[in-house]
Formats: C-alpha cells, structure tokens, sequence
C-alpha cells in the first residue's frame, strides 16, 4: 500500500518567526496594551508607533532562535509560556514576577486545580494548543548555513534599528508613562514570565546552597514565680483575609459576630509584609522588618519558632496551607491539609475545622510553657465557597465556582465574606476551648492575615500584586490579640493602655517581637520598639 503523506505547506523560518512574534505581541499581551491605551491616551501617535517598535523587537528576538532543530522548540515554549501568563494577567490582573513564580512552585495539587476552569481549558486551547499545532504542522524552510546568519542578522539588526528610531522619537512619552505606572512593563508578555523564571530559579539554586544562621540563641524565658501553671500563646496565621471585611474594623457587614463577644483587641491599621502566602509567612517569622527582609535573607536565618525553642518553649506548627515556607522547619510539624476525615475534607484540601479535635489534643497534652501556630486555609481563593461549611452560608447570593468570570462581584463578595465569617467562629472556637483550660493554662492568641484579597476593585482578583503597585485591599489585613486574666497579668500588662494603642499603626514587623513579649523571652534579638505590647508592661519583673 501506497503511503499517504500528510499535506504539510512551507514557510521560511524568518517567516514564522515573524508570525509568531507579531502573535505574541497582539493576541498574548491585553493587559499590557490595555494599559498603554490607557496612560498613553494623549499621544495617539505614539500608541501606534508602540506597537511598531514592540512588534519589531519581538520579531528580532524570536528570529535569534531560527536555526534548524532550535526554531520549533523555542517557538512552542514562547507560545505556551506567554498563553499560560496571558491567562493569569488578563483574567485577574496578576502579574508573574518573581513572587509569583514562587507561589506557582510552591502550589499544593487541590490549590492548583481550583484554577484549571472550563475557561483556563478554552484559553489554552484557543491559544496554546491551536498555535502550537499549526507549529508543529508546517514545514520550515531554511537557508544553507551562510545565507541563514547574513539574512538573519540583516533581520535582527534592521529591526533593532527601527526600534530604537522609534523609541528615541518618542521616549519622552514611554518614559513618563512608565515612571509613573511601573506596571506597564511588568505587564509585557512573555518577557516578564520569562525574566521572573529566570530570576527564580538563579535565587532558589543560590538559597538551597546556604545555611542557615541560629538566631537568638541566648533567649531565655523570664519566669513568672507567682503563676502555677504552663503559658500558652496559639499565633494563627490568617489565610486572604483582608481588614476591609472585617466588623471588628469598620465592614458594613456583620462578618464578626463571635469575636465580637469575646473581648478581643483589634488593631485596625495593619498592613501586610508581601501580597502573597509565599513572601508573607517567611517575613512574618523572621527577625526582620518588611524594609530589611529579603527571601533569602529570611531562608538564610532562623526565625521566631527556632528563638522560642531557644528559651526552652515547646513550639509546634499545624498547618492546613500549603506549608510554613521554612517558619517551621526545625521544629515538630504537623501536615492537616491532606487528612481524610470527611466532616472537613474533601478533594485533597479542608476546611480550618479539621484544627479542632488535634488543637484539644495538644491543649491536654501541654506540660510546659508552650507555642502553637496553626496556618491556616482560612480565605483562600478562587473557590471561597469551599472554605466553610453549609451553616455560614449567611450572605447569598454566592459565587459557587472558582470560575469566577462567570460570577457578578457582589456573589464573590457574598462567599467571600462567608469565609470570613467562619473564621471568625474558628477563632472564636480556638479561644472557647483555650478559656475551658484556664485552670490548667494561662492562655493567649495572636491572630494576623497573611495578606489581603481584591475582589474585583479596580478590575483586579485575587492577590500576589508586586508590593509597591498592590491596592490596599491586598496589603490591609487583620490583626488580632485575645489574653485570659492569669496571661495579662503573667506579662504584667496594662490591658486598658494596650487597648488605647490599638489605632496606631502595625504590621508584620511587630509579630516577632510581639510573641516574644507575650511569652517573656529575653535575648539580644527582641526589639522592644516593635513589641506592641512593650509600651505598657509594668515595669520591674514580670508577675502578677
Ligand atoms: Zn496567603
């Protein structure tokens, strides 16, 4: 039998690498257009010549690549890396940096699938899939080796050359525009995925090379004689909750009626060390304020868990997240977010109830001095409606996809704020069950968000924002403090002062500092001034 051979057309390598890179710039690049049609709006003119000067520099980049067997690949991988961003940035305004990257590889599975929707599949087809078939398909027709390098040279150079032509006619336009809204570049598709990648894995290699620093380890606890039973201090690590839906500030809303009645501090005007789980949780329990942390500095450095553990506390880590991203890895650690138990879990992730039951184990089993962090899922996007059970469906309509394209805001909102709900019953529930000890313990809990959520304000979704362009709904986040009777007094603390200070301002930066104090470390590392407890200690020795 004769072979049937598939029709397959040809096309010049410099061709499809024209093609590909004009497709690039105008199908795979909405935001960054979107927003150059936007700051640029006065200079038509040099909207236009924009899209000249980026197309022919997208043009000279991919043709570098037009060799035999190195065209296709490169080509594929430039496709599917900048529809995948191209998905992320045009549907939630999130822009892959470095950060973001970091999230990205840090991901749990049952995180991962909440964003694989019917449209994520659609994107991806239309623009990854067909592309790279129609690649794979036609037949590329090179040069001989000499002719290839002169014709693509003379490519490349005369499209850097009209490039620069045009980015000297108009850099007074691009460059005020940029220096003013610094997103516009990060916004430019495959370049910044690519870049922040890059970027990524140079730092990942160096910072799995180093060791970590101890820190802290003259911290002693300073013993409070006239107290006949073990402190305890829970920290729990809020999960996208953001200070804006929070009663206890200034929401509309009711989404804290439980915490309401507990007589909890609440420090309104709290923002956040990063925009995402990855940046934040680190900074958090690390030594150093938000304007001095670096990652590597905080993997590089031990941090508030290995200080305690120091002074002689015991200190364990629940987590139900996706990890303590090295907060916890010296210490007993406790993985919740792939248990089975059906009251809570389902499809490879739980609800923050699945705490309880190990959080009363723990509370029986304390014998000393003792810190529990318990990280939490708390409000986790895009599937906030996994997030608690049917009984907190207080605020309806709500969003019940992680879809959430095909939701108007006002349902996101609504499952939203009942997620915020239920940890305000989980942080209620935690501090029921500390009081129900307070014969046996003097008990403490310090709650802080990660970061914050936008819901659809100023067209964006979610969180992971670059620090400096974030909107406040990702940096503002809640702060919280409940102490029983026997703990205030075990840190000779002026409740009524510490509750006249609440309004001033906190972040991140004071969380370190502020476990130390509650639980009477003393070591070189502890900076009263970021302590917001130290300003109204009693002085002389600690006791009741
Ligand atoms: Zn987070």
């Amino acid at each position: 039998m004769k072979k049937q051979s598939i029709y397959r057309p040809s096309i010049g390598s410099v061709s499809l690498s024209a093609i590909t890179g004009l497709y690039l710039v105008l199908f795979l690049n909405r935001t960054f257009w979107g927003k150059v049609h936007a700051n640029l709006a006065a200079a038509p003119i040099a909207v236009a010549a924009l899209y000249l000067a980026i197309s022919v520099l997208f043009i000279a980049f991919v043709t570098a690549f037009s060799a035999k067997y190195v065209i296709k690949p490169v080509l594929i991988f430039l496709v599917l890396a900048a529809s995948l961003a191209a998905w992320f940035t045009d549907s939630f305004g999130v822009l892959v940096d470095p950060d973001m990257i970091r999230n990205a590889m840090e991901t749990t599975p049952a995180e991962a699938n909440h964003l694989i929707t019917p449209g994520f599949f659609l994107h991806i087809v239309l623009f990854s899939a067909i592309p790279t078939a129609l690649i794979l398909w036609v037949r590329v027709v090179h040069r001989p080796i000499l002719k290839k390098l002169l014709w693509n040279s003379v490519t490349i150079i005369g499209c850097l050359l009209i490039f620069g032509a045009v980015a000297g006619a108009y850099s007074k336009d691009y460059a005020a525009a940029i220096r003013q809204h610094r997103d516009i570049v990060k916004s430019l598709n495959p370049v910044t995925p690519i870049v922040s990648a890059t970027r990524y894995f140079v730092q990942a290699g160096k910072e799995a090379r180093s060791v970590v620093r101890p820190v802290g380890t003259d911290a002693k606890v300073v013993p409070v004689m006239s107290l006949n039973k073990p402190r305890v201090t829970i920290i729990v690590a809020g999960e996208t909750a953001r200070a804006m839906n929070f009663s206890l500030g200034d929401y509309g809303r009711n989404t804290n009626p439980e915490l309401q009645k507990r007589n909890v501090l609440y420090f309104p005007h709290t923002t956040s060390c990063g925009t995402a789980t990855a940046t934040s949780i680190p900074c958090m329990f690390s030594p150093f304020t938000r304007a001095s942390y670096t990652h590597a500095k905080g993997s590089q450095n031990e941090g508030l868990m290995d200080v305690l553990a120091h002074a002689g506390i015991d200190v364990t880590w629940f987590d139900n997240n996706t990890g303590s991203k090295g907060a916890a890895a010296r210490i007993p650690y406790v993985d919740l977010a792939n248990s089975t138990d059906p009251r809570f879990c389902r499809n490879g992730e739980c609800q923050d109830g699945i705490f309880l039951d190990r959080l009363d184990d723990w509370l029986n089993g304390v014998s000393k001095d003792s810190v529990l962090v318990l990280h939490q899922i708390g409000s986790h996007g895009p599937a906030y409606h996994l997030r608690y059970p049917k009984e907190f469906r207080k605020f309806t309509p709500e969003c019940e996809t992680a879809e959430l394209s095909n939701c108007k805001d006002n349902e996101i909102v609504n499952a939203y704020d009942n997620s915020i709900l239920y940890t305000d019953h989980f942080l209620s529930t935690v501090i029921d069950r500390l009081k129900a000890r307070s014969d046996k313990i003097a008990a403490g809990l310090i709650y802080m968000s990660d970061h914050g959520e936008s819901l659809g304000e100023k067209g964006l979704y979610l969180h992971g924002a670059p620090y400096f362009l974030a909107p406040e709904e990702q940096k503002h986040v809640p702060f919280l403090l409940w102490l029983d009777p026997d703990f205030t007094a075990s840190m000779a603390l002026d409740k009524a002062c510490l509750a006249q200070s609440t309004n001033d301002p906190t972040s991140h930066d004071n969380l370190f500092h502020s476990v130390l104090g509650m639980m009477n470390v003393v070591t070189s590392v502890y900076e009263p001034k970021l302590d917001v407890f130290a300003g109204c200690k009693r002085a002389g020795p600690p006791g009741p």
